[in-house]
């Protein structure tokens, strides 16, 4: 019905109800009602209100309270890092908390009515929902469950959540409710720690420190981070790898006053998580960079000392100062380890570039003592090369020059203190003896046991060789390089030392030039000069090594001759010495004739010490110029007629043999048991034309030290040999010759080919020769004896030891010898059968020729008692005056022809 119709329906159902009512009973009934029902509205009206009032200030209560529930709820959920939400039972978000703008970059009303797959990557959400699925239908809590979403800008967010199902009050399932988490930081952590293990397991040197920086860089989400190593003087850092917005950048060195890395090198690691670059306002890099925050931990060594750091800044304040130290410090253990190693490294090599290129040998054994390393110096220095010298002992090189107790101290040094330093001579390859420099220092391991020894030697010759230059100019005379008066003095005084324990002569020779002085004057210093030292040339040719000679100035020298044996060996050095002058010095195109005079002092009778010898040697050089000048003079008037004697005698010793002077002369020699003429023996003998028959005793000696006994000795060895040849080839029954060989024939010339020679010469039979060798001669020279001898027996010739009992042979030495015959000496057989000495002497020699098959022959035989004494005692022949003297070659073949 339209409302204009209802109203006039109303109107009129109003009014036909008013006519009915006019009745006064009526109207008197309905205001009754009307008054009923008036009073009953006041009444509902006034309760009535005070009820709905009741209600609406209980409701107003729960309405405060559920507010304040709800913004607790609401800040808890805004103010947590996490953000909330609530999926219904469709799995499509009913709620939201707005902190997801914050981390997912959404606003909450974009996301409600979404499926929380649809912000993942497309298979990080087939992942999910796999889980998510099997969740849902078992309607149970969930946490910790790990997924990656996509930010609205694009780069991914790592999210844990956790969730409940939600159901109502009859139990229905209405959805979940729970919190993501983001955990990008986290994951960023471990995904560097993962990666980084890598490195760290493998990295080593530059490219451990490249990675390390580059990772670190993305790990702190820092712009720049830098591994620096501190120079030695403390001063400054190189950097060993930089890292600038994900590049490895060029290295370099800066100075650390007036940086935040002062700080961390000082040990203490440093951050300023916002305004370094106000605070820093000196450091360059930071100012040109623009950075903000900063972050440095010092790397250290084993020994706890700061050697490095590593350095992070970046543009932006620093979120998570804690979160940065720690990573940072997880990775600095590693870091200085590899940065220890590094510096060891480049430490080792410097030590081996400085082995290879020092000048110095070095040489390193272990401890047996065998060779492990030599560096280049060292093969240069000794001549040996690397692979001759690896394994073996540094002894191969060592010197006859020290003694075992030197090695000795060595070891003693290196033992105590750990050192050796000193000076050593050592052997080249080629033999050439060096002086070295050595210090040897014994390397000890980390436990402290003993590993190796390192030899550092420096050759010296060098400077040992100017140092001998200084000694010389000190001991010498500059002008003819001649020992000097000081030098002199030493040696003398060194040789009258020795002569004194040896029981020596020793003799001191003064001498001056006798017209010296008129050179000089007339032709200048400068040719005195080379006089002087032509000289001294001459002097010194003529000395043997051991002799000294010496300028004592002007033109005044003085010669030292140590181990002579008599005055005879002083004079005839002198008259050598005066010889010398014979021929002509020839300088600057003059012939000068210089000669010199002679002063002799003789240690000990003319002097025992240095001083009187020399002024005795001055004093007789003095008188020797008064006697006339080039002559020589001993001090002792005695000696100087002796020795003018025995000089003269030598003089003509020498030309004896020229002259003719000399025969042999035989002594026949007897078998005992037969009294057969079995041999002789040749003597020599010298027919002075003026001295008359002088004898061998006399003679021998001085042929021998003069060596004149080499000619003569072969001269009569031939004579007796070609003797014997004549008179075997007339017929004569001779078995043997004896020819006596002097000492020196067998030390100073070829004896065996001597020996060749002669038979060869004389056609003679090797066995009818028998060399007579004196027992003293044999004993001296025991080895080179043996050998000799058994090369002149190989040519066939007999051997006799002359003189024998004189030498004190030993018996094992005796066997060894390669010979036939003992000869008694004269002086046993002399005395017999009165001198008890003798007696048992000859006896016991007669024994031991027996028992060692070997003949025996008595020389001096003069009486009949020395006969029958011999032949009782089995003596197998005999010779001496008293069966024939030694007689010459035509007296003997009148003996043969007697006894034919
Ligand atoms: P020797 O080899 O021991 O010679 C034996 C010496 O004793 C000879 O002296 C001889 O004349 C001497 N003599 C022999 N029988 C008797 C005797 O009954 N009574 C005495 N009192 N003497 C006797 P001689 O000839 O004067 O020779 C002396 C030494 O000179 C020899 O000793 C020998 O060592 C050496 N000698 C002689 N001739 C030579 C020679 O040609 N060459 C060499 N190197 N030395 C020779
Ligand atoms: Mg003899
Ligand atoms: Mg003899």
């Amino acid at each position: 019905i339209p409302q204009s119709e209802h109203d006039l329906i109303f109107t009129r159902w109003m009014s036909i109800q008013f006519e009915q009512a006019i009745d006064r009973k009526l109207v008197w009934q309905i205001l009754v009602v009307f008054i009923v029902v008036l009073l009953s509205i006041i009444y509902w009206n006034v309760t009535l209100r005070k009820k709905v009032q009741q209600r609406t200030s209980q409701y107003q209560v729960e309405l405060n309270k559920r507010r304040k529930s709800e913004a607790r709820f609401r800040n808890l959920v805004e103010s947590t890092s996490d953000w909330i939400w609530e999926v219904g039972p469709d799995a499509l978000y009913s709620y939201v908390s707005p902190k997801v703008e914050e981390l997912l970059g959404y606003k909450p009303e974009e996301l409600l009515g979404k499926s929380p797959l649809d912000l993942m990557p497309e298979s990080e959400a087939e992942r999910v929902a796999e889980k998510f699925g099997s969740i849902f239908t078992a309607q149970v809590p969930f946490h910790g469950l790990e997924n990656i979403n996509r930010h609205k800008d694009g780069h991914l967010v790592f999210i844990e959540t956790a969730g409940v199902p939600i159901f109502d009050d009859n139990g229905t399932f209405q959805g979940y409710r729970g919190i993501d988490r983001d955990i990008t930081e986290r994951q960023r952590l471990v995904n560097f720690i993962r990666d980084t293990a890598s490195v760290i397991a493998t990295g080593a040197g530059e490219t451990f420190f490249r990675d390390l920086s580059v990772k670190l860089a993305n790990a702190l989400q820092m712009r720049y981070v830098h591994v620096g190593e501190l120079t030695t003087d403390g001063n400054h850092v190189k950097t060993l790898s930089v890292c600038f917005d994900q590049q490895i950048v060029d290295n370099f060195e800066y100075t650390l006053a007036g940086t935040p890395c002062e700080n961390v090198t000082q040990g203490r690691p440093c951050a300023y998580p916002s305004g370094v670059r106000q605070q820093f306002p000196d450091d360059k890099e930071i100012q040109e960079m623009g950075f903000e925050s900063y972050i440095g931990i010092p790397l250290y060594s084993a020994e706890k000392e700061a050697i490095g750091l590593i350095v992070a800044l970046d543009s932006k304040p620093l979120k998570s100062i804690e979160f940065a130290s720690s990573l940072l410090e997880v990775f600095s253990v590693r870091a200085s380890a590899e940065m220890e190693r590094l510096r060891y490294e480049s430490e080792l090599r410097r030590a081996a570039g400085v082995f290879e290129n020092t000048t110095e040998g070095v040489v390193i054994t272990d401890t047996s003592v065998k060779i492990i390393a030599v560096n280049k110096a060292f093969c240069e220095i000794s001549g040996y090369s690397e692979e001759e010298v690896i394994g073996e002992n540094p002894r191969m090189w060592k010197s006859e020059q020290h003694d075992e107790s030197f090695y000795q101290t060595i070891w003693a040094s290196l033992r105590e203190t750990g050192r050796w330093q000193g000076e050593i001579w050592n052997r080249r390859k080629n033999g050439d003896v060096y002086p070295a420099w050595m210090t040897i220092d014994t390397i000890r391991d980390e436990k402290g046991q003993l590993d190796q020894f390192v030899s550092v030697y420096s050759d010296i010759s060098a400077i040992k060789e100017s140092e001998e230059r200084l000694q010389f100019l000190a001991h010498h005379d500059p002008l003819t390089k001649l020992p000097n008066r000081l030098l002199f003095s030493a040696r003398l005084e060194h040789a009258l030392q020795h002569a004194h324990r040896q029981n020596e002569l020793v003799a001191v020779m003064f001498l001056d030039l006798d017209n010296f002085k008129q050179i000089n004057d007339g032709l200048g210093h400068p040719v005195g000069d080379k006089v002087l030292q032509k000289v001294a040339r001459r002097l010194s040719a003529i000395m043997r090594d051991e002799d000294t000679v010496a300028r004592m100035g002007g033109d005044e020298f003085a010669l030292v001759l140590g181990d002579i044996s008599d005055s005879m060996g002083a004079s005839q050095v002198a008259s050598k010495v005066l010889s010398v002058f014979e021929a002509p010095l020839e300088i600057d195109h003059h012939r000068l004739y210089v000669t010199s005079t002679l002063g002799i002092s003789l240690y000990p009778s003319d002097g025992e010490n240095v001083a009187t010898l020399l002024k005795n040697a001055d004093t007789a050089m003095y008188h020797a110029k008064e006697e006339g000048k080039n002559q020589f003079c001993f001090y002792t008037d005695d000696l100087n007629s002796e020795a003018l004697e025995k000089l003269n005698l030598e003089n003509d010793l020498r030309e004896a043999l020229n002259n003719d002077e000399f025969e042999v002369y035989y002594q026949p020699q007897y078998e005992l048991s037969s009294g057969r003429l079995t041999g002789a023996e040749a003597l020599i003998r010298w027919n002075h034309k003026e001295l008359g028959l002088v004898p061998p005793d006399e003679f021998i000696p001085m042929a021998e030290s003069n060596g004149l006994i080499i000619p003569i000795g072969r001269w009569i060895m031939k004579q007796a040999c070609s003797q014997v040849k004549t008179w075997q080839e007339a017929g004569f029954d001779i078995d043997r010759i004896g020819v006596n060989v002097a000492g020196q024939q067998i030390q100073n010339s070829d004896i065996v080919e001597t020996v060749k020679d002669v038979l060869k010469e004389t056609k003679l039979e090797p066995a009818c020769l028998e060399l007579e060798i004196t027992e003293s001669f044999i004993m001296q020279q025991a080895e080179k004896a043996i050998s000799t001898l058994e090369e002149l027996r190989k040519i066939g010739v007999a051997l006799a030891i002359d003189d024998f009992g004189t030498g004190y042979s030993s018996l094992s030495y005796l066997k060894r010898l390669p010979i036939d015959r003992l000869k008694i000496d004269r002086s046993f057989i002399k005395d017999i059968p009165y001198d008890s000495d003798g007696v048992a002497i000859t006896k016991a020699i007669i024994a031991l020729g027996k028992s060692m098959q070997l003949n025996v022959i008595a020389e001096g035989i003069e009486t009949d008692e020395q006969h029958d004494f011999l032949t009782e005692k089995g003596c197998d022949e005999v010779q001496g005056y008293l069966y024939s003297r030694p007689l010459n070659a035509q007296e003997i073949e009148e003996i043969f022809q007697k006894e034919n």
